[in-house]
């Protein structure tokens, strides 16, 4: 229960030796689910022991070069390793042609189906399974964007071991007692299902958003949610950049987290003028939060 986030990439677009363009794998039950797709993506799974056998979905957030160019690659790779069923990727309407010819110029014997999903730009439920949803909103940023929202649907009952075991309830009526149901006695006694189970644990929720500058109705969109991933390009030394080509600061990433009511905010996309320093970074992103910040790193892996 709850989600995995495995960090891939956390750079932004300029290449360095510190960091790998975005991606995050994100793990549900041992079901993976990508988060954009830049280069490098496959060899880091293979370096962080996620397997391509449970990668079923891949998010692409938007078309610039560094949250989709490990995307083609990793779709072949999929097809060398014999992957079979279905394979999705939800990716901005505008790039699905492109993609599409690019497959089958590159990775033309695929194994397994593969489904292309055109993305709008706005609020819209992409994904849905029995314990988690996926939904997309939109981003500002240059080119058309969109996060990404995880929520695990809400969780069952707790059974309360001792309760179970002096009514002796059955093995077979639990699954009813934990969605909510009474237990009714050999002998017609019904005990409510308050005496025999405890308030469940609260479901995860993980927002991604990345690419974006600050605005409202980023923060509107990702109100309440449990643990936000938030781009962090530059610090204040270099806010001119950050609106001049789409992207937040620390300290707005920090404000965005605060007025969301996030619980805990990861900061990542880091440029790589601050390599070395990217202290400044959480600085700046605490300063405004008001409460610890967590740094984005390849190879991290943040239970949320
Ligand atoms: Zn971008």
């Amino acid at each position: 229960m709850g989600l995995e986030v495995n960090i891939l990439g956390c750079g932004s677009a300029s290449p360095s030796l510190r960091h790998l363009p975005s991606c995050q794998v994100i793990n549900h039950n041992g079901n993976l689910f990508m988060v954009d797709c830049g280069e490098g993506a496959q060899l880091s799974m293979r370096r962080m022991g996620l397997k391509f056998s449970r990668l079923r979905h891949i998010f692409i957030s938007h078309l610039h070069g560094d949250h989709i160019l490990g995307l083609p690659g990793l779709l072949s790779t999929l097809a060398l390793c014999e992957t079979r069923g279905e394979v999705h990727v939800y990716m901005p309407a505008e790039g699905v042609e492109l993609m599409r010819m690019m497959i089958a110029q590159f990775a033309h014997s695929l194994t397994y189906t593969l489904e292309i999903h055109p993305l709008k730009i706005g609020k819209a439920l992409i994904y849905e399974d029995k314990s988690l949803t996926v939904e997309t909103m939109a981003l500002c940023h240059a080119v058309p964007a969109v996060g990404f929202i995880f929520r695990e649907k809400p969780r069952p009952r707790q059974m309360r071991g001792d309760m179970v075991e002096f009514y002796k309830v059955p093995v077979s009526q639990r699954a009813a007692i934990k969605a909510g149901a009474d237990f009714v006695t050999d002998d017609g006694r019904v005990i409510p299902n308050s005496w025999l189970t405890a308030d469940p644990l609260p479901s995860a929720s993980y927002a991604y958003c990345s690419d974006t500058i600050y605005n409202p109705g980023v923060v509107q969109a990702v109100a309440g949610v449990g643990t936000l991933y938030h781009e962090a390009t530059y610090a204040d030394d270099k806010a001119h950049l950050a609106a001049q080509r789409g992207h937040t600061t620390a300290r707005q990433a920090g404000q965005a987290a605060r007025e969301a009511g996030a619980k805990q905010l990861i900061i990542g996309h880091f440029s790589s003028s601050y390599i070395g320093k990217e202290d400044v970074l959480r600085t700046e992103a605490e300063e405004a939060y008001g409460a610890p910040v967590l740094m984005a790193d390849e190879g991290k892996v943040f239970e949320v």
